[in-house]
């Protein structure tokens, strides 16, 4: 691993290492651009610290700095001071996730054109195509080996699944599969294959998930051009006179601030913390933070229109057996308005453990009718709606007026409304979810609310005009060409899929971008 000056100008830092700084730390390194990482979380070794236990992998895991939340979204209420589900720690929350890994459809790169102007919605086309993504998807699919593409096998179907697709073929549902899992389905890459431990959401200890954790950070250190420094935690970033941003300031884990200075920043914190940062590195010269000439920064928060179905069988399920969201009907995420809303959604199996299954079929329920459900938890099948969600102005990440972290800086407010055209989907996704369920014989089923956010985009959007947005097609600021967007933020629409893929190849695709730059003395 290399080891670099505070004093070197002439690196890039990334910060975050998760799905898209990971990504792009190694994509630099492997180009030969010196690199370094801060990450806020610790270090942890996949093989000894992950444990088969879900509070305990949870609160190891997650992002538990102060956060606060508010609008009329069912989370603000439930699970008020965790707006999200997001991780601090190497790999960030590519150590979570499960796996589930689409690509976007053509149409969701142009929903302001395809849908047209839905009231209260702030939909804008990307500035880029499915088209133009396409070779870098098939980078990013093979990089993380993705079922079902590059002649990669897909996976088992455990019991959650084959409960699902029992239903959906009943109801006529024609694409139904155990998904494209970016979990290896044979021995690939140098790791091992799934065990189905069932415990993806806990850690993969077998490290057949792929996660930046084990692939891409040690892939960059192996190239000698790349540092990462663990327990650092950015609080601002700097500017020269000349308006380029050249350092960051950074807690370095035992309460000691020190300024790295940097050629180029790319900030990978995802949704929350990169806005949050580049809000509170306001200066004179930028005094609404930086990148923020157009306002848009911390705007057009997007979480996914999602929603649970739960359904209770005569026969054990056992939904946690195996992996956690192998499992997908896709028929519904077409645009199709004739259902009364714009956009889709996809159902996906979602398994819970006996604590967060607990916590999330009602959160603050009581009563009979949760302990029958909790009394069958065995029995139970259970199933994901995720769908895209309306981009709105309002819906944003803003400094606490008031509240302070530890190191005296104004901690995020997450506000959310849901959209109409949301409600009419989630609807529609729990009904359907319903069908699919007594279809396959279920003598009960419910609906749960969403949980805190594990899918979290906006708030940094990518837009063709400089007033629209806050970076350009490569996720460079339009107003600081020395400053990138690497993470979820950039996305300017959600699309209906899980995010992720597409994270990794915009940083795949923002790496030749960015190293071409460098070697021209671009930037
Ligand atoms: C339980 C769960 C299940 C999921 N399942 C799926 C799935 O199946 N498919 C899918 O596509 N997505 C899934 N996701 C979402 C997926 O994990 C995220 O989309 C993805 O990891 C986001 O990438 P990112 O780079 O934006 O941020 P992250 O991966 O969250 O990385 C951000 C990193 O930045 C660090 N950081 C933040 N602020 C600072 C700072 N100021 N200084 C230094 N470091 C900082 C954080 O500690 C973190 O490590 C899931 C998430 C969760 C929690
Ligand atoms: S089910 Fe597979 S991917 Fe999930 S934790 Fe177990 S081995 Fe890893």
């Amino acid at each position: 691993m290399a080891k670099f000056e505070l004093t070197d100008d002439t690196v890039v830092v990334v910060i975050g290492s998760g799905a898209g700084g990971g990504t792009l730390s190694n994509e630099l390194a492997q180009k030969g651009v010196k690199v370094l990482c801060l990450e806020a979380g610790p270090r942890l070794d996949y093989t000894e610290d992950f444990v088969n236990d879900e509070w305990e992998m949870f609160d190891r895991l997650t992002w538990h700095d102060e956060r606060t939340s508010s609008g009329s979204w069912k989370v603000a209420k439930d699970f008020p001071d965790l707006p999200a589900w997001i991780c601090k720690t190497v790999g960030g929350s590519t150590t979570h996730w499960a796996g589930a890994s689409l690509r976007f459809q053509e149409h969701e790169f142009r929903t302001r054109s395809e849908y047209g102007d839905i009231a209260g919605a702030n939909l804008l086309d990307w500035p880029l195509t499915l088209e133009e993504l396409a070779p870098y998807y098939d980078k990013a699919e093979d990089k993380m080996g993705v079922t079902r593409t590059h002649g990669i096998p897909g996976l088992p179907g455990n019991n959650n699944f084959k409960v699902l697709e029992a239903g959906a073929r009943k109801l006529g549902y024609k694409t139904v599969h155990t998904g494209r899992m970016a979990i290896n389905s044979e021995p690939r890459d140098g790791r091992t294959s799934c065990r189905q431990l069932g415990f993806c959401f806990q850690g993969c200890k077998m490290g057949a998930k792929w996660s930046t954790l084990y692939t891409e950070i040690p892939k960059a250190e192996a190239t000698g051009n790349f540092e990462l420094r663990s327990d650092a935690h950015v609080l601002k970033i700097e500017h020269n006179e000349a308006g380029k941003v050249s350092a960051v300031v950074y807690d370095d884990g035992s309460g000691k601030l020190l300024r790295q200075k940097a050629r180029v920043v790319c900030v990978a914190g995802n949704s929350i913390e990169s806005p949050r940062l580049l809000l509170n590195s306001a200066s004179n010269l930028y005094r609404d933070g930086l990148a923020n000439s157009s306002g848009q920064v911390g705007r057009n928060y997007m979480r996914h229109t999602s929603g649970t179905v739960f359904g209770v069988f005569e026969k054990p399920v056992n939904m946690y057996r195996g992996t956690t969201m192998a499992g997908l009907v896709g028929d519904e995420a077409r645009h199709d308005p004739s259902r009364g809303f714009s956009g889709g959604y996809e159902l996906e199996t979602v398994a819970l453990g006996l604590p967060l299954y607990g916590s999330f079929l009602e959160p603050g329920g009581w009563g009979k009718d949760i302990a029958w459900f909790i009394d069958r938890y065995d029995h139970t099948a259970a199933m994901w709606v995720v769908g895209e969600d309306m981009p709105q102005a309002s819906n944003r990440i803003t400094l606490h007026k008031k509240k302070k972290d530890r190191f005296g800086l104004p901690i995020p407010n997450v506000h959310y409304d849901d959209h109409e055209n949301d409600t009419a989907m989630r609807n529609h996704g729990y009904a359907q979810g319903t069908r699919i369920y007594e279809a396959a014989g279920a003598i009960k089923v419910k609906a749960a609310p969403p949980f805190p956010s594990t899918h979290n985009m906006g708030t940094n959007r990518m837009s063709a005009k400089a007033q629209d947005g806050v970076v350009n097609q490569w996720g460079q600021s339009h107003d600081i060409d020395n400053l990138f967007i690497s993470d979820g933020s950039q996305f300017t629409t959600s699309g209906a899929e899980n995010p992720t893929l597409t994270i990794v190849t915009l940083a795949i695709r923002q790496a030749d971008y960015l190293s071409s730059r460098l070697k021209m003395n671009e930037i």
